[in-house]
């Protein structure tokens, strides 16, 4: 495959450390702008779970059998599944799913640990088909790793999406949005490269990303999560049950918490900068130390845990008092 083109660096990087921290545990959701190149980095996450070493970008070789085998499409145990054309509009049903993935979640992989069903255009699976891809993840066999690949995130199913880690995919015109930033809303370099990758990550215009509504819900998970990290639950649980918040911006905190973990983690494992959120460099840095690692990929599994979880709770503050209060317990700053 040819090199790595710079609009893939967020997808490259969760890819790569992936591979290393189990994150193929989860499911993934990969989705960017039209003609971005989903397949290749759909089938470069297939060769990062296959791959015999491990080594390169995407977390792959490129060359081993493995490798060789995921585009080729005849690994055994990558399957994958896109919107049949053959009559009327472009569809995935649910007859397909189960024709092609169901046996293969029941039995065990051909060859190694793993199975991985990707759906691409997974916009385009039918109602009933979604439903039951739902089923799926809900009971996965421990051997199975879902990816969704996706142009168009707002058509998936948001129980689908609420279990996924999130790979954005950059628009490939990046650099002239930046410069259109720069340029029209006066913005520094730096600036508007932070509001880019806020946008890819929510999957929002940059220019809705940088809107009051967007920026004040991720400031104040910023301002939370530092108050769980230095002190304790005195400092953020009064601030927590006061907030007023529908599911969707409950859930958006859920993910910056993850996100900003997620960073810390990067930073935490001696990467020179944040994935997502370079504006909080100094933060980041911070809060790092307050970690070991090992409980930072424990907080960022429990902010997937605590996504999924949050449609049962009925008491939207308790869910994220709940979680700041566990990150609070592994902190040793808040601990004194
Ligand atoms: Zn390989």
């Amino acid at each position: 495959m040819s090199p790595i083109p710079p609009h893939f660096r967020i997808a490259e990087k969760i890819a790569r450390v992936g591979r290393s921290r189990g994150l193929f545990n989860h499911s993934i959701l990969i989705h960017g702008p039209t003609g971005a190149g989903q397949r290749e980095v759909a089938l470069r996450f297939g060769q990062s779970v296959f791959c015999e070493t491990g080594d390169g970008p995407f977390g792959a070789c490129g060359e081993c059998r493995n490798c060789r085998r995921v585009p080729q499409g005849l690994h055994p145990d990558f399957i994958w599944i896109e919107p049949s054309r053959e009559k009327g509009l472009p569809n995935i049903s649910i007859d397909t799913l189960r024709e092609q993935l169901q046996d293969r979640l029941v039995l065990q992989p051909f060859e190694g640990d793993k199975v991985v069903g990707c759906v691409y255009e997974a916009e385009m699976m039918k109602p009933e088909a979604a439903g039951a891809m739902l089923k799926y993840m809900e009971e996965p066999p421990p051997h199975a790793v879902f990816i969704f690949v996706t142009e168009n995130r707002e058509r998936i199913l948001p129980t689908i999406r609420s279990r996924c880690l999130p790979v954005p995919i950059l628009s490939p015109a990046e650099e002239t949005i930046e410069a259109g930033l720069v340029e029209g809303k006066g913005l520094s370099r730096a600036e508007a490269r932070q509001a880019g990758l806020w946008a890819a990550n929510e999957g929002l215009l940059p220019e809705a990303a940088l809107s009051e509504g967007v920026a004040q819900v991720r400031e104040e998970s910023v301002r939370l999560l530092d108050l769980a990290v230095r002190e304790g639950e005195y400092a953020f649980i009064p601030q927590v049950k006061a907030l007023k918040y529908d599911w969707e911006t409950t859930a958006r905190f859920v993910r910056h918490w993850r996100d900003l973990l997620r960073d810390c983690l990067l930073l935490a494992e001696g990467r020179a900068e944040p994935q997502t959120h370079l504006s909080e460099t100094k933060t980041l840095k911070r809060w790092a130390t307050a970690f070991s690692t090992e409980d930072l990929a424990e907080l960022i599994d429990r902010g997937f845990e605590y996504e999924e979880g949050i449609l049962g709770y009925a008491n939207r503050p308790n869910c994220l008092a709940t979680f700041l209060s566990e990150v609070s317990a592994r902190s040793r700053a808040s601990r004194g």
